[in-house]
């Protein structure tokens, strides 16, 4: 697990409550937050931050490589505290997203560059269908 602190002292970043709350908040989810969502969660005990301090906090901390920003289309953004490479899943009706666990794809960087004169280093991989929730919710029709 990361030091926040260590990282920010080291970056001379100013650790801020705010910058505390989002990552905190992102290490206790699996669900992978939007920044609206994360807005929302950290209200009550976050009053007076406002939702362009929540996205300068995301911005921060995925510029120190603390959380990564995954790009779910449509301008959409959705935020992991997991920075290791893993694939995601997402749902088409509802736009949940998911981690799947036991399985690595970080072979693929190595088994791409036969293909490319690029150095790769790195990778994402998203899958999409219905999750169980949806799956359930549309059979029942
Ligand atoms: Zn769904
Ligand atoms: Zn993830």
């Amino acid at each position: 697990m990361n030091n926040i602190t260590e990282i920010f002292k080291e970056k001379k970043l100013k650790l801020t409550p705010q910058r505390i709350a989002v990552y905190k908040y992102l290490q206790s989810t699996k669900s992978h937050p939007s920044a609206e969502v994360i807005y929302k969660a950290l209200q009550p005990e976050y009053p007076t931050m406002s939702l362009a301090t929540v996205y300068k906090a995301l911005k921060t901390l995925v510029e120190v490589n603390l959380i990564q920003e995954l790009n779910v289309g449509e301008g959409n953004f959705r935020y992991d505290a997991n920075v290791c490479s893993h694939p995601h899943i997402q749902c088409i009706n509802c736009g949940k997203v998911d981690d799947i666990n036991g399985i690595c794809f970080s072979n693929l960087n190595t088994e791409v560059t036969s293909y490319t004169n690029y150095t790769v280093l790195s990778n994402q991989v998203y899958f999409y269908g219905f999750c169980e929730e949806c799956k359930t919710k549309l059979t029942k029709k």
